[in-house]
């Protein structure tokens, strides 16, 4: 198991841990503020910075084979650490916040747009949920007013945990058609947007809405004759 510091602290950019496994698939932490690739949004980059100041280069972060387990994947050439070494572990943060940006501006897409998602992906600069809207139909530019009327709102994001059977008891939480909410262990994690939306979500968010700044509806896609793919940008990137 590692110690995954994003998920109480997403604000976390460096945190200090020992190395406790290299292999051909990575390197793992006793603890780690890097995301692993997850719920749509892409694995943190960043460095491994050693007791002498050099730089083991991450190129991306994924789930290892056994649940809690989180494998930093280096660069190509970049020298492999010792088990028990202590280092730092340093995220790219900018590229990180814009994902927490568009992660969260995701979870108000989800609040304006009153269908069942089918998938969906968090990028730096775009993001896209698929949408199943049935018989129903969008509007683009009423999208994107309601999106940045609900940004500028700036309402609270907070997680919260709730108990599997509390959970079970409200199936309305979960929106994600196609993916299931992690259970099992007892709990699971809610995002709480204030007054806009409230569900399972293992990623990471911003503090309150208006962190998120203003963003566009890009396009609207068709995707067959029920499924419509929304695309939003930063405005502000
Ligand atoms: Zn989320």
């Amino acid at each position: 198991m590692t110690e995954e510091v994003f998920r109480d602290d997403a604000y976390a950019k460096s945190c200090t841990a020992t190395v406790t496994g290299v292999d051909e698939s990575g390197i793992r932490l006793d603890r780690t503020v890097f995301y692993p690739t997850g719920g749509g949004q892409p694995g943190d980059v960043g460095a491994l910075v050693r007791g002498d100041g050099t730089r083991i280069a991450i190129a991306d972060t994924r789930k290892g084979a056994t649940p809690g387990e989180v494998v930093h994947v280096p660069a190509s050439g970049q020298p492999a650490p010792a088990i028990g070494e202590p280092v730092t572990a340093e995220i790219d943060w900018s590229r990180r916040h814009r994902h927490m940006r568009m992660h969260t501006a995701m979870h108000v897409l989800c609040a304006v747009v009153p269908y069942g998602v089918t998938g969906g992906q968090v990028g730096e600069l775009r993001s896209r949920l698929d949408f199943d809207i049935g018989d129903g139909s969008l509007d683009k530019a009423a999208i994107e007013a309601k999106l940045n009327e609900l940004i500028a709102r700036d309402a609270p994001a907070r997680p919260r945990w709730i108990a599997d059977e509390d959970l079970a008891a409200q199936p309305e939480l979960v929106r994600t058609m196609s993916v299931k909410p992690p259970s099992g262990a007892g709990r699971v994690r809610l995002l709480d947007i204030e007054g806009v939306d409230l569900q399972p979500c293992g990623g990471t968010h911003v503090r309150s809405t208006g962190e998120i700044g203003r963003v566009a509806v890009e396009k609207i896609e068709n995707k067959g004759k029920r499924n419509r793919r929304v695309v939003i940008a930063l405005a502000e990137p």
